[in-house]
């Protein structure tokens, strides 16, 4: 029972008031998670009285980033950092930076890694961070300020032990560098764990970069297995083709899969008879895109959704598999490479016409799997050599995966829904075991 002020009313918040940030943006990748989560609810038997938890961020903190450009002006940049739940373990999870980055995103982007963590079963839990800027328009020199003075911000709730950042869009292991050097000086010694995604040289992982792109390819293939899928005569189309998208396409076409179709953000190309994916990679190492690329068809950006092709690898941003393209997607299977490219409405109707949904919080968890070996390395400082790393990463994804493929069976629910499941019972369970502080 809530106490009443003088006034009649109550004194408190009643314990279903939602705060106005979690309720803003529906229709956002927020929004989108919410609807996720609603799912699950009715699967998680008594665990469910914790739910409410799934729906809130731990903390969220907002930073002004100002620097000095090379011009001489001052720059203020908005930065995040979120930790959506640290019931698992410390929070963990990328650092983005793109021109469209909003509080919303990064707090669904944050959530999604709670739930990839609990469900490939690391000891973390789920975060995110993310600057609103266009890093194509900076100097090296203004990305390193900005990347140093935003790491300086968010460095009161960052840590080994607390959250440890990694790439996303647009961040890299020099980046991370950068982070981890900032975050050492500030504490006064060399803190390697900071950061996950780092260069070798300075404590990074071997296997780190390619990670994620390989997990793509490996519950790909297991998933094709199960639905009889050939990959050596596979034709493959790849939204985004960075870190993700480039090395799962070079997988995938390595296995003798064609990749007749490939879209960056700076256009869409086709071949029928198979992208040669070595030299497409040096294109766009040496041009910054897939455009203008010789021996490709160029297509219109929205056909790229309609290409005849047996896997479609979503691997850019959220929230391209939308109502308005799902019902002319061909393809038979779509790994999500990228964090929420299907918007729950989509889903359904992908689902409806059979079109199996490898779902980004086990298909694209390969990444967070490999910087949980280079935490362990940096934490013991032994290093173990690239194929070992390999060996257990591939163990791990198809571990995660054929158990999430037999929840799906048995529960007659999606891979999305399997996937929550499995993930969000063992972030309540303990939360439960841990029990509320005081
Ligand atoms: P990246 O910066 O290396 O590559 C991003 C790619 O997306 C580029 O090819 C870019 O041109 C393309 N792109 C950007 N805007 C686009 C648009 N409007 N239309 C089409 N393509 C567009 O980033 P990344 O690390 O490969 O991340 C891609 C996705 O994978 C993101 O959703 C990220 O959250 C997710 N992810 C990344 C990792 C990782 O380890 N890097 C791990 C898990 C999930």
């Amino acid at each position: 029972m809530s106490q009443a002020t003088a006034e009649g009313e109550s004194a408190i918040a009643p314990a279903s008031a939602i705060p106005s940030y979690l309720q803003a943006d529906n229709l956002g990748p927020w929004g989108n998670y919410l609807q996720q989560v609603d799912r699950v609810i009715p699967h998680l038997g008594k665990l469910a009285r914790w739910a409410e938890t799934l729906k809130r961020p731990k903390r969220i903190l907002i930073v002004d980033v100002p620097i000095h450009m090379d011009d001489g002006t001052v720059a203020h940049f908005e930065g995040y950092r979120v930790q959506h739940n640290v019931s698992r373990g410390p929070g963990k999870g990328g650092v983005r930076f793109h021109q469209d980055v909003t509080l919303s995103e990064v707090m669904a982007l944050s959530a999604w890694m709670s739930v990839k963590n609990a469900a490939v079963n690391v000891p973390y839990g789920g975060a995110k961070g993310g600057i609103r800027v266009d890093p194509k328009k900076l100097s090296r020199g203004e990305l390193e300020r900005m990347t140093r003075r935003y790491t300086s911000e968010i460095g009161i709730i960052i840590g080994p032990n607390k959250d440890i950042p990694a790439p996303d869009v647009n961040t890299n292991e020099q980046i991370m560098a950068w982070m981890m050097d900032t975050y050492s000086m500030n504490t006064g010694s060399t803190a390697t764990g900071v950061v996950t995604g780092k260069p070798v040289d300075l404590g990074g992982s071997l296997g780190r970069r390619e990670a994620t792109g390989r997990g793509v390819f490996t519950v790909g293939t297991e998933a094709a297995r199960h639905i009889g899928l050939d990959i050596a005569t596979a034709r493959v189309a790849v939204q985004g083709f960075g870190n993700v998208g480039g090395v799962a396409g070079k997988l995938f076409s390595e296995a003798g899969a064609r990749i007749i179709a490939v879209q960056d953000h700076g256009g869409t190309i086709l071949c029928e008879a198979g992208l040669d994916v070595p030299a497409l990679l040096q294109h766009v190492a040496d041009t910054g895109s897939v455009a203008g690329f010789a021996g490709a068809e160029v297509l219109a950006d929205e056909k790229f959704w309609e290409v005849d092709c047996d896997i479609l690898i979503p691997a850019a941003l959220e929230q391209q598999i939308t109502t308005q393209n799902a019902g002319r997607i061909k393809a038979r299977m779509i790994i999500e490479g990228a964090n929420g490219p299907t918007t729950p409405a989509a889903d359904d109707i992908l689902q409806e016409r059979n079109v199996l949904v490898l779902p980004d919080v086990i298909a694209n968890a390969g990444g967070v799997t490999v910087s949980y070996f280079e935490w362990v390395q940096d934490f013991s400082s032994f290093f173990w050599d690239e194929d070992e790393i390999n060996a257990r990463l591939v163990k791990i994804m198809k571990m995660a995966f054929a158990g999430v493929w037999q929840v799906a069976q048995e529960k007659k629910v999606s891979l999305r829904t399997a996937t929550f499941i499995v993930a969000c019972q063992r972030i309540l369970h303990t939360r439960e075991l841990r029990g509320l502080y005081p």
